[in-house]
């Protein structure tokens, strides 16, 4: 089948701020290519590719899920990203596995700050891209205007390749540049496009955009700028080839247009799919240069718990073929799990695979034991490939069942859901024995929340949303400690010299033994490194875990009697507990960059608001009557502030925010 060859494949995001039209998009692209029968609406809450009911109730699309399906002979794998920022790692992981996108802007709202965050993302992995303006039957939807929005905010080299046909409050039909024609839509359905020619008065329109893509275009073939410098007409063939160089070198972003809810624009979105964005083969794969072409490399980018299908494993292939039967080595574990079966996933259901090969999309089932993030390899020689840059969790909820039978399912729940999602932590309070999870933020332990009630059938009760919080030091510290009990029975005797000094931020718990000639034999260091990372584990300042340190072991004795692991475990738990009330622990707290676009004449408001939250205002601009305000603000002051801005605003205003760092509370 023509569908087996990689040059016919795309795996592509559809990406998009919240409410631009992204799930609109996605399910018109199932309806026009057959999937399904009918156009299913959002506000209905009956669309294909969000089967999560938690997904559908907030309105926005939250699992990456990926869908095949087929367009002019070609296989289009979709997958679904989230355009939430508190699911930014969502959107990584997704970046990370595909080799193109299409960036859905809403032609009223235009580019707004998270379309902003996803692009620079975008940017970030180097995704090629096609824009599709949507909502063009919007009154006040501007073409053009978006256009410059993404010149001047997104420093991106536009190219129309449409132009729309608005008459009133409905938009008709495109004008395809390219090819001079006119793409009319007649009926509600929009499964019959006609074409027509351009009419008279739109010729001079049609040919400048003509020109402005040519000159964008031949701008990457030296011998193409001379013909047309000569005058000479460069040919529709040639300008998509030199469109799809372009587009996959990230030179120019070519833009198209229309209205999803109105099934206009889809199709030629979906042949502008096809010629533009590469193919699994077109990108520099990893895997090729790190492990060579014929090893097999996969890499895990979800774990789906679709209810009926049980649990399976979605991983990208980089390189070699997998087939049911194969052994595969996961290079965090070490170890080795069979695979007992491939599909490939559409819209609610599975085809079943014979084999899968470098650039498939393929969700796997019979692992156990794997992680999304996790490079899956043939045993023996699986090399990793890039960690996905998981976020830090900084928001911390207690979350528990009134009903007493609820509870171990809750935790069994909860592990599973962790599992699935790297930004997770689960961990249970060692003073009350509550369970308490942390997470991205409000948003990211809310969908949690409604999923686990969903599955558990009970209500569950949250605590309030607190900082999680962490300690570190500020100098560096040295003790010599001994730790001896005596009494009846065998004594202990544990003795050591340890050193604490701090890390840069983010650097972690390094632990170091400079022991030499056996002064504490070799099988009880490891104790004492358990010993100090259960005491940072609970703090000193409040209790928060301590990090960014180093231990140094510089010395010690034993006793050839009363010495065990037991004992230098104590010991090093002790002398680090002596050592951090030395070496001046202080609070660390997770702060935040805040980005807020509104209009001009509430920055004041704005500003004084941000600086009551314990903010600092880093940089102002304006852009076509709206003032960006950007600033770095403690995550403790940000708590439920999307309400405050709306009621600040009249809801004339929308923001983002991302973990900036760690840094001391003062
Ligand atoms: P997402 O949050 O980006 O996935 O956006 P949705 O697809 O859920 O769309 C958000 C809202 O905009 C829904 O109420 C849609 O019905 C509506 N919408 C989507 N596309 C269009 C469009 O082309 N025209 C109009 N007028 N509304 C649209």
């Amino acid at each position: 089948m023509k569908l087996e060859q990689t040059s016919r494949r795309r795996n592509l995001g559809i990406i998009a701020h919240v409410d631009a039209g992204k799930t609109t998009v996605t399910e018109r692209i199932l309806f026009f290519t057959g999937r399904i029968h009918r156009a299913g609406e959002v506000h209905t809450g009956d669309t294909a590719m969000d089967f999560d009911p938690e997904e559908r109730q907030h309105g926005i699309t939250i699992q990456s899920a990926a869908t095949t399906v087929a367009w002019r002979d070609h296989a289009l794998t979709i997958i679904d990203t989230p355009g939430h920022i508190d699911f930014n790692l969502e959107v990584r992981r997704a970046l990370r596995v595909l080799d193109g996108a299409v960036m859905v802007f809403d032609g009223v709202a235009g580019v707004e700050p998270q379309s902003e965050t996803n692009w620079r993302l975008a940017d970030e992995y180097r995704v090629p891209r096609i824009a599709f303006i949507n909502k063009l039957d919007r009154r006040g939807a501007d073409f053009d205007r978006v256009c410059r929005e993404m010149e001047s905010r997104l420093q991106a080299r536009v190219m129309p390749l449409q132009l729309p046909l608005v008459s009133g409050e409905s938009l008709e039909g495109v004008i395809d540049v390219l090819r001079g024609v006119v793409i009319r839509w007649t009926d509600e359905s929009g499964l019959n496009p006609v074409e027509e020619p351009v009419s008279a008065e739109l010729q001079s329109a049609v040919a400048m955009a003509r020109q402005k893509i040519v000159e964008l275009a031949v701008e990457l073939e030296e011998s193409s700028v001379d013909r047309y410098l000569a005058g000479e007409r460069i040919g529709l063939e040639e300008l998509r080839a030199l469109i799809r160089r372009g587009t996959m070198a990230g030179t120019f972003v070519p833009v198209l247009c229309g209205s999803a809810l109105k099934n206009r624009g889809i199709q030629p979105l979906l042949d502008a799919v096809v010629d533009y964005l590469p193919a699994p083969e077109d990108r520099a794969a990893l895997a090729d240069e790190k492990a060579g072409p014929a090893s097999l490399s996969a890499l895990v980018f979800k774990i789906a718990d679709n209810g009926s299908f049980g649990s399976r494993t979605i991983v990208r292939l980089y390189s070699g073929g997998l087939k049911p039967g194969q052994l595969l080595e996961n290079s965090r574990t070490g170890r080795t799990e069979r695979v007992s079966r491939l599909f490939r996933q559409q819209a609610g259901r599975e085809e079943e695979m014979e084999s899968a090969v470098a650039g498939d999309i393929v969700a796997l089932a019979g692992l156990k034991d794997t992680r999304t993030g996790d490079t899956l390899g043939l045993p023996g020689k699986v090399t990793e490939l890039e960690r996905i840059h998981i976020p830090e969790p900084v928001t911390t909820q207690v979350i528990e069942s009134d009903n007493r039978e609820h509870k171990e399912r809750l935790s069994a729940a909860l592990a599973k859901l962790v599992r699935a999602d790297p930004a997770l932590r689960l961990a249970v309070n060692a003073t009350t024995g509550q369970l308490e999870i942390s997470g991205m933020g409000e948003l990211h332990l809310s969908v949690l929340r409604e999923k686990l009630e969903r599955q558990l059938g009970t209500p569950l009760r949250m605590g309030r949303p607190q900082v999680a919080y962490k300690e570190t030091i500020t100098r560096a510290a040295e003790t010599a400690w001994r730790h001896r009990k005596q009494g009846g029975g065998p004594g202990q005797f544990a003795d050591l010299t340890l050193r604490i000094e701090p890390l840069e931020r983010g650097a972690g718990i390094v632990f170091e033994s400079r022991i030499s000639g056996g002064a504490i034999p070799s099988e009880f260091i490891p104790a004492v490194e358990q010993g100090i990372r259960a005491r940072a584990a609970a703090g000193l300042v409040r209790g928060a875990p301590v990090t960014d340190f180093r231990t140094v072991l510089l010395d010690g004795k034993t006793h050839p009697n009363d010495s065990s692991a037991l004992a230098f475990q104590i010991a090093g738990r002790d002398a680090m507990d002596a050592l951090l009330c030395e070496a001046g622990a202080v609070l660390l707290q997770p702060v935040m960059r805040v980005t807020v676009t509104a209009p001009e004449e509430t920055t004041g408001a704005i500003m004084g608001d941000l600086t009551r939250r314990r903010g600092l205002v880093t940089g102002q601009s304006a852009l076509s009557g709206a003032a960006v305000i950007q600033a770095r603000a403690p995550l403790a002051g940000m708590f439920g502030y999307i309400g405050d801005l709306r009621s600040l605003t009249s809801g004339r205003a929308g923001f983002t925010m991302e973990f900036h760092g760690y840094e001391p509370v003062v």
